[in-house]
C-alpha cells in the first residue's frame, strides 16, 4: 500500500494476490494508478470504503421458524454522485466482496460519467432456497434494516446475482411505506409499472453486444464473419447472445449452471430460453453438450463470460483461444490471469465499460423517477447506444495514446475523473 508520503510517480506497490474480489479490485487499482500521474493520497483513499453497513435479518421461514441472515452495503466513494449499485442475494456474499463489488461500481459509474459513486451489497443466502413469500419477507426486512443509508439522494441499489425486478419493488415498497411517500428514486430496474425503465433488464446485455460489435469493428472484423460463445444464460448472456445473433454474429456456444450447449452452425438463441424464461435449461434443448470449463477454451474469436466472477485464472489462462475476451460478468478474470492474457495478446475489453449499460439504464430511470416521466423504448436504447460510445471513444483515446490494455485505459479514464473530483472538493475537515 502507498504510504502517505510516496510521490506521485513512485510506483505503488500492488497488494499480495489472494484470489479475492477485493484483492483483483485493489490490484487494479494499483496497476492503474502506475500509469497515471494520480496524487497517491486520493488513492490511499480510494482502497477504502468510505462506510460498510453489516445487519442481520431475522425472517420467518414457511414452517413458522426464525432464520437470522447476514446482509451487507458496503458504500465506497461518494465524491461524484450518491452511492449506486446492485444488491446480490448469493450463498458467497461477505463485507469484503462487496467492498470489492462497490469499488468496481465506483470506476464503473465514472467510466460513463454517469454522476454516481459506487455500492454493493447483498445478503448471504441461497435464494434457491426461499420460498417467494420468503425472499419477500427478507427482502422487506432487509430494506428497513438499511432505511436509514439508502434514498434517492443517498444510495440507490438496484438488481444483482439472485435479485430481479421483483425484490426492488419490494423494496421500494418497504421503503416508501416507512417515508409516508412513494419513493420510486431509491431503487432502480424495477418493473416499469413502478417506475422501472423500459429496457432497464436488457441493458447489461445489450451494452455487452454494443462494446462487442465495437471492439470487432475498431480491430476490421465483420460479426458476419465472428463466432460468439457466451458463458450464462441469464439476463446479461441471454441479451447479449440473442443481440449479437440478431446483428449476425455466429454464437456457437451458450451456457449455464448444468453446462453448455455447443452448435459450431450457430444457435438460434431465441429459441433457447433464457434463465428468466425457463431456470436451468439450456442442455436440454441442445444436441451437444459442452462443460462450462470447456466452453470457456473454446476456438472462438469472442469470448463473454456472463456468469460468475473469477472464472479464468492461472489455471486456464493459456487455453482461453478466442481473440477478445468481453467481460459480461464483473470480475471474470483473476488478476494473475488478466496478465497472461495481456502478454498473449488478447484484448479483453473490462467490465466497468462492457456490463455498464445496466447502470446508464439505471441513471435514466432515476431520472425518469425524478421527473415523474417515463422515456420510450426507443429513446433508452438510443441514449445508451450514444453513451456506451461516447465512453468508448474516451476509453481507446487512452488505449492508443498510452499503449496499455483496455481495462487499464478503461480505469485511466475513471480514475482521472474520480481524481479530479477529489481535489475539487479537498479533504474537509
Ligand atoms: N448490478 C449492476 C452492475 O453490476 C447494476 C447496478 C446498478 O444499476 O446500479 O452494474
Amino acid at each position: 500500500m502507498a504510504s502517505q508520503t510516496d510521490s506521485a510517480h513512485d510506483e505503488l506497490e500492488e497488494p499480495t494476490e489472494s484470489g479475492s474480489t477485493l484483492d483483483t479490485a485493489r490490484r487494479q487499482l494499483h496497476h492503474a494508478a502506475n500509469h497515471l500521474d494520480i496524487d497517491p493520497n486520493v488513492v490511499e483513499r480510494l482502497e477504502h470504503p468510505k462506510k460498510v453497513h453489516e445487519v442481520t435479518i431475522p425472517i420467518e421461514r414457511d414452517d413458522g421458524t426464525v432464520e437470522v441472515f447476514t446482509g451487507y452495503r458496503a458504500q465506497h466513494d461518494s465524491v461524484r454522485g450518491p452511492y449506486k449499485g446492485g444488491l446480490r442475494y448469493h450463498p458467497d456474499v461477505t463485507r469484503d466482496e462487496s467492498v470489492g463489488l462497490g469499488m468496481w461500481m465506483t470506476w464503473k459509474c465514472a467510466v460513463m460519467d454517469l454522476p454516481f459513486g459506487g455500492a454493493k451489497g447483498g445478503v448471504a443466502v441461497n435464494p434457491k432456497e426461499l420460498s417467494s413469500a420468503e425472499k419477500e419477507r427478507l427482502t422487506r426486512r432487509f430494506a428497513q434494516e438499511l432505511r436509514d443509508v439508502i434514498g434517492p439522494k443517498q444510495d440507490i441499489p438496484a438488481p444483482d446475482m439472485g435479485t430481479d425486478p421483483q425484490t426492488m419493488a419490494w423494496l421500494m415498497d418497504a421503503y416508501s411505506m416507512q417515508e409516508g411517500e412513494t419513493t420510486p428514486g431509491v431503487v432502480t430496474g424495477k418493473p416499469p409499472v413502478v417506475g422501472g425503465s423500459k429496457g432497464r433488464e436488457e441493458a447489461p446485455g445489450r451494452s455487452v453486444a454494443i462494446v462487442t460489435r465495437l471492439v470487432c469493428e475498431y480491430y476490421d472484423r465483420q460479426l458476419a464473419e465472428t463466432t460468439v460463445a457466451v458463458q450464462g444464460y441469464g439476463s446479461v448472456g441471454a441479451n447479449a447472445a440473442r443481440l449479437l445473433d440478431d446483428w449476425g454474429a455466429t454464437v456457437v456456444a451458450i451456457s449455464d449452471v448444468n453446462g453448455a450447449m455447443y452448435d459450431p452452425a450457430g444457435i438460434d438463441t431465441a429459441s433457447v430460453p433464457s434463465h428468466d424464461e425457463e431456470p436451468e435449461a439450456v442442455t436440454t434443448y441442445a444436441n451437444t453438450v459442452i462443460s462450462n470449463d470447456e466452453l470457456l477454451t473454446l476456438d472462438v474469436d469472442v469470448l463473454v463470460p456472463a456468469a460468475l466472477g473469477n472464472v479464468i485464472t492461472e489455471r486456464n489462462a493459456d487455453s482461453i483461444a478466442a481473440q477478445f475476451v468481453v467481460e459480461g460478468a464483473n470480475g471474470p478474470i483473476t488478476s494473475p490471469a488478466d496478465s497472461i492474457l495481456a502478454e498473449r495478446d488478447v484484448a479483453v475489453i473490462p467490465d466497468i465499460l462492457a456490463n455498464a449499460g445496466g447502470v446508464t439504464v439505471s441513471y435514466f430511470e432515476w431520472l425518469q423517477d425524478i421527473n415523474r416521466r417515463a422515456w420510450s423504448l426507443e429513446r433508452v436504447n438510443d441514449e445508451l447506444e450514444t453513451e456506451i460510445q461516447t465512453a468508448w471513444r474516451a476509453v481507446k483515446t487512452e488505449f492508443e495514446r498510452r499503449d496499455v490494455t483496455w481495462r487499464d485505459a478503461a480505469y485511466i479514464v475513471a480514475l482521472s475523473r474520480i481524481a479530479e473530483a477529489h481535489d475539487a472538493r479537498g479533504l474537509w475537515p
